[in-house]
């Protein structure tokens, strides 16, 4: 490629916008450019990155024998509604209508697609194991897209779904997508770890997380010194076997008066430790006394510290986010008047995404102000511990095995692979005929990698004050070869063309920087885009019948003579 040919869409000044190094770097490079929120356009450079990670994680995927499909990115409503999640997952979830007033969703995961298409395509245990994957764009709702690519709302995702008679199959094939992934990583060029993940409410026997260290990463992920134990820091903290918890909607009379219901005592009831995360509780209240102050009407509607969003198609007629609705829009959806509630009965699904202990205080909060709290329930991604089997998991702590002491790092969820046993193929029917003709329901596997994340992820490892520091496997190109002052010395430019050949015909991807520019822009532009080697063309080289080279981690330059340019890279 030919830079004069080529966007090069480098940027001097950092935008102001972007917040941790790799979104400050893509915008730089000129790999990406912002659309809207989390919505992003990939310039010819950052393609080129992507492509290459892409290509990387399909050769591996048919090497480990799972099978390239593509599914539709727009999907029924009526697969969701089967399976139970177009009630269940809520605003990430990007719903659509077509010109008969449809329901579809802009699928953000594929599991409904891919059992629809098993369940009708395959019928029989001969047929199995499977396993079927793709490279395609989901999209999600993000509650708070940043990071550029990073946590975008559009993206690119690896998603594979593995179909079995047997949990064994399902386990045979699990480790090998873990052995895949570790393979990706490897060849990918970078620091990963797999960690254990919980496989919380869908019930499976196992999940893995693979993290990308980085210090802007979103996640704790916690490692012995002594031991091979890793674990995100979810995981780490739910070391309790399940027990016997207060079932999910057990009355909250049973914390005792309201005096009692401290904060401790109310996550206690929750069974949550105080640093969990809460994801959204549903919280039925109940005033029966006329006058009774509008104290919870008054903490879920009007934004009070604990809550961020309130799911307003539980309240018709008050516009989305609540915490902004006027005091006549939420009188009118609870059906009275603010400071005069009563009776009134509630069931509010509230997103709360706080900590045990900030949800313990607005349930007391809640009891302070005079409204009955007659029932808690909640869902989230993790099954509850009891509160007296976990503590804070903290730096230096000895390790669940026993084993060294736990050193806690931050990482970046590039990849998660899932047992996800028959919770999709018994809700949606999907089964098989087994060795004795009777039909069994499938167990089922999922395996995602962020594709588009990984190409951020990359960057927050490899790079200096000067740009990116691409890992080979994945550079745009991994040769740059800049002429200086072609434009006036032919003799230059015959001499970098001549080496441009040669580097392509080894098979090399190559950048020709034959633009008109001074040298000192044409190195910053190589640098900031991160291409590992460069090779500088010269009327001063030439005469002595050198070529300059720099490798992009190298701290000097060296002269090579013009025919050792090749063999150099080999
Ligand atoms: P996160 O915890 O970061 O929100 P997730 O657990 O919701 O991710 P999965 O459902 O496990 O994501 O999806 C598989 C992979 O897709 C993730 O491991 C991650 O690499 C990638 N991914 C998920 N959400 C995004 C996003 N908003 N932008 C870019 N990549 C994403
Ligand atoms: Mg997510
Ligand atoms: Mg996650
Ligand atoms: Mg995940």
């Amino acid at each position: 490629m030919r830079a004069s040919r080529y966007l090069i869409a480098t940027l001097k000044e950092t935008p102001a916008d972007a917040e941790i190094i790799s979104h400050q770097l893509m915008l730089r490079a000129g790999l990406t450019r912002k659309l809207a929120a989390g919505l992003y356009t990939w310039l010819p450079m950052g393609l080129r990155v992507l492509r290459k990670v892409e290509r990387i994680v399909r050769e591996e995927m048919d090497r480990s024998g799972a099978q390239e499909v593509l599914m539709p990115a727009v999907q029924p409503a009526e697969l969701w509604q089967e399976s139970g999640r177009w009630e269940q997952y809520g605003g990430e979830l990007l719903r659509l209508n077509d010109r008969h007033g449809r329901d579809f969703c802009f699928g953000p995961t594929h599991e409904e697609v891919i059992t629809d298409l098993v369940r009708n395509e395959l019928k029989s245990y001969k047929e199995l194991p499977a396993n079927f994957y793709q490279i395609q764009t989901k999209f999600r709702d993000e509650r708070r897209p940043r990071f550029g690519v990073m946590r975008a709302r559009e993206f690119l995702m690896k998603d594979a779904y593995s179909f079995h008679i047997t949990p064994e199959s399902l386990d045979e094939t699990y480790q090998v997508m873990h052995r895949t992934y570790c393979a990706i990583f490897d060849r990918l060029g970078l620091d990963y770890r797999p960690v254990q993940a919980d496989s919380g409410s869908i019930g499976g026997s196992s999940s893995h997380e693979f993290h990308v260290l980085a210090s802007s990463g979103e996640d704790d992920i916690v490692f012995s010194t002594g031991s091979n134990y890793a674990a995100n820091i979810e995981k780490a903290e739910a070391v309790a076997p399940a027990g016997d918890r207060p079932a999910p909607g057990a009355d909250m009379t049973e914390v005792a008066t309201p005096e009692q219901r401290t904060i401790d005592a109310v996550a206690q009831f929750l069974s949550l430790a105080p640093s969990q995360t809460v994801k959204t509780l549903i919280v039925k209240a109940e005033a029966t006394e006329e006058g009774e102050d509008g104290g919870l009407v008054a903490l879920v509607l009007r934004g009070d510290h604990t809550l961020n969003e309130i799911k307003a198609e539980n309240l018709p007629g008050v516009a989305s986010p609540l915490t902004m609705a006027s005091d006549e829009e939420i009188e009118q959806a609870v059906g009275c008047k603010a400071g005069s509630i009563g009776p009134v009965k509630l069931e509010l699904p509230v997103i709360v995404d706080r900590s045990a202990a900030h949800l313990a205080d607005f349930v007391c909060g809640a009891n302070r102000e005079g409204f009955h709290l007659t029932g808690v329930n909640w869902e989230r991604d993790l099954p509850l511990p009891r509160v007296e089997d976990l503590r804070n998991v903290e730096e230096g702590d000895p390790s669940p095995d026993g084993q060294g002491t736990l050193e806690i790092r931050r990482g970046i969820e590039v990849g998660h692979i899932f047992k996800l046993g028959n919770k999709y193929s018994q809700a949606m029917d999907a089964t098989v005929l087994d060795e004795n003709g009777k039909k069994a329901v499938l167990e089922m596997g999922c395996y995602g990698i962020g594709v588009s994340r990984i190409v951020a992820a990359a960057i927050e490892q490899n790079h200096d004050d000067r740009g990116i520091i691409w890992p080979e496997a994945i550079a745009p190109f991994e040769v740059a070869i800049v002429t200086l002052n072609a434009h006036k010395s032919p003799a230059v430019m015959e001499a970098a063309e001549t080496l441009y050949d040669q580097l392509r015909q080894a098979g090399y991807d190559v950048l020709l920087d034959d633009r008109n520019e001074r040298p000192g822009v044409k190195f910053a532009d190589m640098e900031l885009t991160g291409i590992p080697h460069r090779f500088v063309v010269s009327d001063r080289g030439l005469a002595a019948g050198t070529l300059e080279y720099k490798g992009r981690r190298d701290a000097d330059k060296q002269d090579l003579n013009i025919e050792e340019a090749l063999p150099f890279l080999a």
